[in-house]
């Protein structure tokens, strides 16, 4: 079975959140961003895969169609180990972690989601778990920088059932007004996205921790200061998670050995796609580490996240980015019920995206 053609399929989604009046970056954030990869075989079979493009999918889209697509075609479309390996070693002078890697991600999830199609199994069982579980998912919501809005979106997320909350908020008052708002009982999560020197990321982490941080993610930059990380933990008392802007399984083992993280983060569609995923969840269950799926996607890698998360013995806690898009590529699916995910028990990925919805999104 060969790989006859690989397609990216760029998407362009408009979306709700709380802070829907606020330009989030120098340009705003007005839609969300896909590159999904269409992988066909010489025997007909069709995956779909996910290679992250929030912000940067004309550059990933560029990577799919003229580094990885050539690279791919006529190779064993069963051999995803082995490519994924060799297309690592080819690309490796372009950047171990970024666009290449982004990429590269979009296929390998596409691979297997053929792998299970051609099994007839949802990937989750061809790994070893089950789709018939739920799992529990946390409600990540939008950078809002507003105490109101933060109020506001813990209630309806509360409401909504969710049991888990992050904020995507780094001030004192916003993270206090969430967890006035949750009570005692309900976790809360707080991710900065990388603002600080360590010193800083010390002092805030402090300071935060009177707001009993279920998790304090990614202090520090540059991201792959697992030193610093480890500091912040030792220091401060506050667990630390982080994962989603490292390069491959490699950067997981430092992390570890450092003693970066009380999290692991790894995301299906930047680290190397489930290929690499499973390598870093191989990793993290030897060392006693908890795997927490970064995902705040609703294309193929939200799917190749709810797989993969069933086939660990511990799938920790889903993210389900707290926004609301034009539309799903997966009817409910991508939803929680009652706090949790349900699992499509499809073949490959559970599920395949909705052709309408791709014709309505799609973008050159
Ligand atoms: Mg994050």
């Amino acid at each position: 079975m060969k790989i006859a053609n690989v397609e990216a399929v760029p998407l362009r989604m408009p979306f709700n959140h709380a802070g829907s009046d606020r330009d989030v970056t120098a340009g705003g954030w007005p839609a969300l961003d896909f590159c999904l990869v269409k992988v066909t075989t010489d025997t007909g079979i069709v995956g779909w895969g996910d290679a992250f493009s929030y912000h940067c999918r004309e550059s990933v889209v560029a990577a799919v169609e003229h580094m990885v697509k050539p690279a791919a075609i006529g190779q064993d479309a069963r051999d995803i180990a082995g490519l994924n390996h060799r297309l690592q070693q080819k690309f490796h002078l372009f950047g171990r972690y970024g666009i290449t890697l982004f990429a590269l991600s979009g296929l390998d999830i596409a691979l297997w989601d053929i792998a299970g199609k051609a099994a007839g199994l949802p990937l989750a069982t061809l790994l070893g778990g089950t789709t018939d579980r739920t799992l529990p998912a946390y409600s990540s919501l939008f950078i809002l920088r507003d105490k109101e809005k933060v109020m506001a979106d813990v209630w309806r997320s509360l409401d909504e059932g969710y049991e888990y909350i992050k904020l995507h908020e780094i001030g004192e008052v916003e993270v206090g007004a969430a967890r006035e708002v949750a009570g005692e009982s309900i976790p809360i999560m707080v991710d900065v996205n990388c603002p600080w020197t360590p010193e800083q990321a010390i002092r805030m982490a402090r300071k935060l921790d009177q707001f009993e941080l279920h998790w304090l993610e990614e202090p520090v930059f540059p991201p792959e200061d697992f030193n610093s990380l480890a500091r912040v933990r030792g220091e401060t008392g506050v667990a630390v998670a982080a994962g989603e802007n490292w390069c491959t399984s490699f950067q997981f083992a430092q992390a570890i050995e450092a003693g970066a993280i009380d999290y692991a983060q790894p995301s299906v569609t930047k680290v190397g796609g489930v290929t690499e995923f499973r390598k870093v969840v191989a990793l993290c269950e030897a060392a006693g580490v908890q795997v927490m799926p970064h995902s705040p996607y609703f294309g193929p890698g939200f799917l190749a996240t709810l797989q993969l998360a069933s086939a660990m013995p511990n799938p920790g806690l889903v993210e389900r980015f707290y926004v609301t898009p034009e539309a799903s590529l997966y009817g409910d699916w991508i939803n929680p019920v009652n706090g949790a995910f349900r699992v499509p028990n499809g073949p490959g990925l559970g599920l395949d995206p909705d052709p309408d919805v791709i014709k309505q999104y799609r973008v050159a």
